[in-house]
């Protein structure tokens, strides 16, 4: 049976906007020494707008933009959101891509007008092979103000990069002060590349990054810090974190993010904000201290 003063602080919780499913969690929070929290869409608003268009000599920054919303057009990543919201508002026309693929954590490939187009990191090119040298300035220049850049190929050839820049949260920074303040170690976890990571990190006050994350790797970040007898709590919004969800001792979903996410949760936070998991855990040690 659940003790009376944990179904009080899940009442309380519910009418702050913090939803738990499982009543478990609401035990287990007052222990949390770490906190993992994804960065696009959790410490980010998760809306990026495009910043950036540097082509490479010989393409126009107009064409270099039509060419990678005709590529990203078929894509759900918010990353290429921005870049079809952009060329609509500059009137390019954007042409259908012919063949379209994702690679998850990576890019898109895409074939346009007869033409191949890749648009993603770093290793989405190196792994075709394509050299990347005559993009690095540009990449590492965006990436130190926390831009995140998008290389570009165009049958093969390096043809410029594109970058967009989301928003850090408002109350990000006050709850990660917050959480450290109550001796919890906070780590950002993203898939986003090192230099763009860091910067965010800095400006929320993060101290531990873990940047260049596969999807498909997440959860096993979060074993390795409970492998070290670490208590761990995660914070994500996306489907991409439904995995590290649900491996953490407490799963915290972002409300607005995807159902999935919510799902493999044990809490969910309605207002998006992650000052709803310093509640959490107040409420938690509240609560275990009525118990014992
Ligand atoms: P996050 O952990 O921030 O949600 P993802 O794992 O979704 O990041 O993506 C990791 C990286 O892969 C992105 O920062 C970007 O460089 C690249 N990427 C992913 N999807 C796309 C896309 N549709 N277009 C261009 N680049 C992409
Ligand atoms: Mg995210």
């Amino acid at each position: 049976a659940t003790p009376l003063s944990i179904t009080i602080a899940t009442g309380k919780g519910a009418r702050s906007g913090i939803l738990v499913r499982d009543a478990t969690a609401l035990e287990t929070a007052h222990r949390l020494d770490t906190i993992v929290v994804d960065k696009t869409g959790t410490v980010t608003n998760g809306r990026p707008v495009l910043t950036d268009i540097a082509p490479v000599s010989g393409f126009d920054a107009n064409q270099l933009l039509a060419l990678v919303a005709s590529a990203e057009r078929d894509s759900e990543h918010p990353l290429a959101q921005a870049i079809v919201d952009a060329a609509a508002e500059r009137g390019l026309h954007v042409a259908d891509a012919t063949s379209f693929d994702s690679v998850t954590g990576q890019g898109v490939v895409a074939q346009v007008g007869g033409s191949n187009v890749l648009v993603g990191n770093r290793r989405l090119l190196a792994s075709a092979g394509i050299p990347v040298e005559v993009l690095a300035d540009d990449l590492e220049r965006f990436a130190a103000d926390g831009k995140t850049p998008m290389l570009v190929a165009v049958d093969r050839v390096p043809a410029g990069v594109v970058a967009v820049a989301d928003t850090v949260k408002p109350g990000s920074a006050a709850a990660i002060a917050d959480l450290t303040a109550r001796g919890i170690d906070v780590v950002m976890m993203t898939g986003d590349n090192r230099t763009t990571a860091a910067a965010v990190a800095r400006e929320v006050g993060v101290r531990r990054v873990v940047a260049e994350v596969r999807p498909q790797h997440k959860a096993r970040e979060i074993e390795r810090l409970q492998s070290e007898g670490r208590v761990v709590g995660m914070v994500g919004d996306g489907i991409n974190d439904a995995p590290a969800l649900a491996q953490a001792d407490v799963g915290l979903a972002i409300g607005t993010g995807t159902d999935i996410a919510i799902e493999s949760s044990d809490v969910t936070l309605i207002s998006g904000e992650l000052s709803g998991v310093v509640t959490a855990i107040d409420l938690s040690r509240a609560a275990m201290r009525n118990i014992h």
